[in-house]
């Protein structure tokens, strides 16, 4: 990855990053439309060089494709193949989520298995697998072992272009990648409309390309996991993206101690030891689900991983709030 100025602001404690492209962006220049989608709330900012109603027109069909990936990936959704599969046992035969569920296997084999898209019946244990989140209890230790006793990737077969259960109790769950995908998808939709400049923002995950008008970079802003403000300030003039899991987007205490929607597939309990962990990439693909996948690493394994990924740079903030990062100058980092 090409070497961008960057310097992360080594502000007070805790750090996580989330984007808040918005707040940086030169005012009335810009074009920007929301709309929710996935649980959470979709921005799209063109620099206004087509001309309001062909931008306009362009960030609707982005934002319409985005519906349709939605639609086809959530496992809440009836309609779904995903839904079919985890209830009827109905092999997956889209091409589209068959390459994605490839994908996803594929970061399953590199992270050892911390990226599990079978970790639906542990999620759903915990109470976390809608937004809403439906218990604020921990889950008896013979509830989670149960979970646990039917999660593993493997037992997704991929075979002939389709996604077969291996077992009767897989249940798939491409929450930790689908949104990588959807914004991917937009952008696509974007370019062949004739945008050359764009922010996508997503929750905790952000892509972009060309430039936030006159030449500038885009600027992203790093929030602090655990208060208002930011801890560090990312300048993006490619295009690339970023993407943030955090225990900070969905969880509930008790007795002290938090509980979040990111779990290890080898405990089936909430990773432990970090705050959040952002990846870096051009693929918002791969730093949907690595950032995901980072998160249950931990600190050691994840910057290790890092390290020897060119397509791919790291800044984890861990659970005393110290933040590390797997090249000192990583992509888009300010000074
Ligand atoms: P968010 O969706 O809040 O941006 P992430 O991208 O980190 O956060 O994805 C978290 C989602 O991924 C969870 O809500 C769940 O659907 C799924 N998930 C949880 N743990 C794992 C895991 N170990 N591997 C893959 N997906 C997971
Ligand atoms: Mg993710």
């Amino acid at each position: 990855m090409k070497k961008i100025v960057f310097t992360i602001i080594l502000a007070a404690a805790a750090a996580v990053l989330v984007y808040r492209g918005e707040l940086f962006t030169p005012k009335g220049k810009i074009i920007k439309r929301t709309r929710f989608l996935m649980d959470t709330v979709f921005t799209i900012q063109v620099p206004n060089s087509l001309g309001l109603r062909r931008t306009e027109a362009a960030m609707e069909r982005a934002f319409d494709r985005m519906s349709e990936v939605d639609k086809k990936f959530n496992v809440l959704n009836q309609d779904s193949p995903a839904y079919r599969f985890n209830s009827e046992r109905q092999p997956i035969s889209d091409p589209e989520i068959y390459s994605l569920v490839k994908a996803g296997t594929d970061i399953s084999r590199e992270t050892g298995g911390a990226f599990d898209m079978t970790a639906f019946p542990l999620t759903e244990t915990w109470g976390f697998f809608n937004h809403e989140i439906a218990t604020r209890a921990v889950p008896s230790a013979g509830a989670i072992k149960g979970a646990l006793s039917a999660v593993g990737w493997k037992r997704l077969s991929l075979r002939d272009g389709k996604v077969f259960p291996a077992d009767a109790r897989v249940k798939l769950d491409m929450g930790g990648i689908a949104k990588g995908y959807a914004i991917g998808e937009a952008v696509k939709v974007l370019k062949e409309a004739g945008i050359t400049s764009a922010l996508i923002l997503a929750g905790g995950q952000v892509q972009v390309f060309g430039s936030a008008g006159e030449g500038k970079p885009w600027r992203v802003g790093v929030r602090n996991p655990r208060r208002e403000g930011y801890m560090a300030g990312l300048q993006f003039s490619e295009e690339t993206g970023i993407s943030t899991s955090g225990d900070y987007e969905r969880f509930f205490e008790a007795d002290g101690v938090r509980y979040h929607h990111i779990v290890d597939p080898r405990t089936g309990y909430p990773a432990r030891g970090l705050m959040s962990v952002s990846v870096i990439a051009p693929d918002p693909v791969k730093a949907d689900a690595l950032s995901t996948a980072l998160f249950v690493m931990g600190r050691d394994r994840a910057l290790a991983f890092a390290r020897k990924r060119p397509d791919i740079d790291v800044i984890i903030v861990d659970d005393k709030g110290k933040i590390f990062s797997s090249r000192e100058n990583p992509a888009g980092a300010e000074r």
